[in-house]
């Protein structure tokens, strides 16, 4: 095999995915709904598939013409800019892709990117697949008893800590997975400052910009002065309109930086479905699902801490986001399955979950670099952007267990 695998051959999500089926758990661990994406958004899919031949063949490689001009006008609004639509896009197979193009564009063999952690894990191998280094940077969380996303922080001396020639780039993510973090003004401002006074690149994941809770507000670094020119913002049509197995994403920057991203996409997927691209013509027109999502999940975010907190659990309010994170240290379980002695305690407790009580969350030091797993043991993962009746049965299994 080639070298670039060495190290990044685990990944949480192919085999918790494969756990969860195997023991048909009740599934709040992965991120993704269980009920449909609306009706409109259905409706749109089918008259894309029934509307014409042109529908069902190649369409441009960068990104379907319709879609790049309808986000071009919608982030332009957003961002406050002209966006040209065929210049600063690349439609990709979901934001997973447009992060692999991003750093396989932008990341030369012994560049050095900055990830804040906990992060979403495929940051971290695909850095080094690309011959980066990742540099993690912990975002901590303050004295006292956490209990919102908000008291997890980056602070400028960590930010600065670490930085050398060959600092090359930046990763955040707001709103954050797995904490639900959703970086404020002045954080993004003392990022943005950073970025610009050491010439670094902003790479900002926001697939769940419109997933805010109690008066959070989700701004874009990209809109910050002078961070346009500098910032690739990686967004998914997946996230924002409940169907993730549509896998339309893209990268959104300057033109001079995203063209690189089109060289990579070119020689690699080349293009991405085209029926996928057309359904969402109806960006942001509906009677806005960026607002109707938020509100039912807001509930449901609710109806979760609720849960946990009934049973003794202390989950941190997420801001943003459809996870929430809860610490587990508290939970006396007898652990004696051999074939996870070494793993950390998360991952055994996870495991135990599913096996022995048929539910599934995610282990929340499979969000650190392995490096770091040892030190953050305690907290489990669990997703709400899930029908009433899954919450309902998660529920009776906590209630049960506990
Ligand atoms: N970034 C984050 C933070 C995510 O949680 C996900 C979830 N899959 C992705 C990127 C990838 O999104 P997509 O499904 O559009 O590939
Ligand atoms: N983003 C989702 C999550 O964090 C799904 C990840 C994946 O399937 N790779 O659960």
């Amino acid at each position: 095999h080639a070298r670039r695998l060495e190290g990044v051959d685990k990944n949480i999500w192919v085999e918790f995915t494969q756990l969860t089926a195997d023991y048909k758990a009740v599934n709040v661990g992965q991120g993704f709904p269980d009920f449909s994406p609306p009706s409109f958004i259905q409706e749109a899919f089918c008259s894309a598939i029934t509307g014409g031949a042109s529908m069902h063949q190649y369409t441009r490689g960068f990104g379907h013409p319709a879609l790049v001009k309808i986000l071009a006008k919608f982030f332009g609004r957003i961002v406050g800019r002209d966006i040209d639509p065929m210049e600063d896009f690349q439609i990709t197979v979901g934001a997973y892709q447009a992060l692999f193009c991003t750093f396989q564009a932008l990341i030369d063999e012994g560049d050095e990117v900055i990830i804040v952690e906990p992060f979403f894990d495929c940051y971290q191998p695909m850095v080094k697949m690309a011959g980066g280094t990742p540099l993690l940077l912990v975002c901590q969380k303050s004295t006292g008893p956490a209990l919102s996303s908000a008291d997890w922080v980056l602070s400028p001396e960590e930010l600065a800590s670490n930085l050398n020639p060959r600092t090359k780039a930046i990763v955040i993510n707001t709103p954050n997975n797995p904490l639900g973090k959703v970086y404020q003004r002045d954080e993004l401002q003392m990022i943005a400052d950073f970025c610009i006074k050491h010439d670094i690149i902003c790479i900002s994941d926001e697939v769940y910009e419109w997933l805010t809770y109690d008066g959070a507000q989700h701004i874009k670094i990209a809109s910050l002065p002078g961070m346009w020119e500098r910032t690739v913002t990686i967004g998914s049509a997946g996230k924002s309109f409940s169907a993730t197995g549509w896998k339309v994403g893209w990268a959104m920057g300057p033109g001079n930086i995203i063209k690189h991203l089109k060289t990579i996409h070119q020689n690699s997927v080349y293009h991405c479905a085209t029926a996928a691209q057309r359904e969402y013509d109806t960006f942001g027109t509906e009677d806005s699902y960026f607002k109707q999502l938020p509100a039912q999940l807001h509930k449901k975010r609710l109806r979760l801490a609720e849960c946990l907190r009934s049973v003794g659990l202390e989950p941190v309010m997420p801001q943003g986001g459809y996870f929430m994170i809860t610490d587990i240290s508290s939970l006396q379980v007898d652990l004696n399955d051999p074939s996870t002695k070494d793993e950390p305690y998360d991952f055994r407790i996870v495991k135990w979950l599913i096996k022995e009580k048929g539910l599934a969350t995610i282990p929340v030091s499979g969000f650190y670099s392995p490096e770091h797993r040892g030190n953050v043991q305690n907290y489990i993962r669990f997703c709400f952007v899930k029908e009433d009746s899954t919450l309902k049965a998660a529920e009776d299994i906590i209630r049960q267990w506990s």
